[in-house]
């Protein structure tokens, strides 16, 4: 029965088959017209991309990471302030923090989300801040320092609970920049405004990141920054190119940071398939959730009637993480860890000071979280298999050693 990679965790090559003559042609319109970097492709995929995630303005950048850094950046992040975020995300989203000169901080997670948690939001800046008289913003008693940005990053594919993220943010004058990079076309919704609202159209900006393996995906590296906000985006532009409004008068110093016309192209065909591809995601989630209805010590992704997700990870816990891991290895399944160490912990913040047991809910579940494979082309058999992999390879000899413990 075993088989070398039945079921690969990702699958990028079937997605381009079906595209790969339009794709090809991108490609040769762009050698023809010899227009590489920026022109009408890029702004044409602006356009509809913005378009897509119900905002104004959508400025195409080099990676999802610059997206970051020059949303907080633009939305007038400071060197010497403190941005807070999770320690459950990829590592860019704090890099971009720094690069911006600010220091990030922390706060948990929420235990079923795997998202910021509002109320520990909440109670840090209540907590361990002070006011800074003159701006009304906290002042860090960690690091006694100004913060001035949250980041929440809606992971997973999945957005924060951002009604009380954003009533928090207000309250204490802080701005917030949401990192979309794996939630393009995700939604929320908003309560207190009684709608149905896009990720990357709730914060002052969002950033998208377009690696190959997001729901989205370029052919290279890509990104963006949405935002309602015209001052803000005209920043964005500014900064991706040396720092200049018009060719050699620099504003100020900014960064090589643009999306080259070939990734923009490639974007702006695949984003017609988008809603598609995450509807097929959705479906895939639903079957995953029927097909383990019976299977004991797997808790599946939950779902608040607030979200509706895109699924660019399907993410469940389990005990005994590694042993099963192996075992679906073995079985021709991949999987993956998003992530094994919450940032905190990493040696690139040793310097931060956290140690262990800072955040025990990010902690905890980086212990037991495992992604299955998810992917728009994955098919019925495949998942009937990996999930009789998992059920089989988690039966219960010592039932109590199997448990994880779900928090409501
Ligand atoms: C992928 C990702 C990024 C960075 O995007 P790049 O395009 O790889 O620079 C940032 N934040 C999160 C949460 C991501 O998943």
């Amino acid at each position: 029965m075993t088989q070398a990679s039945k079921t690969p965790f990702l699958d990028l090559v079937a997605p381009h088959q079906e595209l790969e003559e339009e794709l090809v042609q991108v490609f040769r319109n762009a050698l023809r017209s010899a227009a590489f970097i920026g022109g009408p492709l890029v702004e044409e995929f602006e356009r509809d991309f913005a378009a897509f995630c119900d905002t104004e303005h959508c400025v195409g950048v080099g990676s999802g990471t610059d997206a970051v850094r020059f949303a907080l950046i633009a939305a007038g992040v400071r060197p010497g302030e403190s941005v807070i975020t999770v320690p459950n995300t990829f590592i860019a989203t704090t890099e971009a923090i720094s690069q911006a000169g600010a220091l990030p901080e922390f706060v948990d997670i929420d235990e079923r989300t795997y998202n910021m948690d509002a109320d520990k939001l909440q109670e840090y800046l209540e907590r361990n801040c002070d006011r800074d008289p003159h701006s009304g913003k906290p002042i860090s008693r960690r690091t006694g320092r100004v913060i001035s940005a949250i980041v929440p990053v809606h992971l997973y594919g999945q957005t924060a609970d951002m009604d009380p993220i954003l009533e928090v943010a207000e309250a204490h004058n802080l701005i917030v920049i949401e990192d979309a990079c794996q939630a393009h076309g995700a939604e929320y919704f908003s309560k207190k405004e009684q709608r149905w609202r896009k990720a990357g159209s709730m914060g002052r900006a969002a950033a998208f990141s377009f690696y190959p393996g997001k729901n989205l995906g370029a052919c290279g590296e890509a990104g963006a920054v949405t935002t309602n906000d015209a001052a803000l985006a005209r920043k964005v532009r500014i900064l991706r190119d040396h720092g200049q409004g018009e060719k050699y008068y620099h504003e100020m110093e900014g960064y090589n940071g643009r999306l080259d016309a070939i990734q923009a192209g490639i974007l702006g065909a695949k984003l017609r398939r988008l809603a598609d591809w995450n509807e097929l995601r959705r479906e895939k989630a639903q079957i995953y959730r029927e097909l383990f209805c019976s299977t004991e010590g797997v808790l599946l992704p939950f779902e608040p009637e607030w979200t509706r997700p895109v699924y660019h990870l399907y993410v469940v816990r389990v005990a005994r993480r590694s042993e099963v891991q192996n075992y679906l290895k073995a079985m021709g399944i991949g999987t993956g860890i998003h992530y094994p160490i919450p940032l905190h912990l990493q040696k690139a913040y040793r310097s931060l000071g956290y140690r262990e047991g800072d955040f025990p809910i990010t902690e905890k579940v980086a212990k037991e979280i495992l992604s299955l494979p998810m992917y728009p082309q994955l098919s019925r058999e495949q998942q009937v298999c990996v999930v009789a992999s998992l059920t089989e390879c988690n039966r219960p000899q010592d039932e109590a050693a199997l448990l994880v413990s779900p928090s409501a």
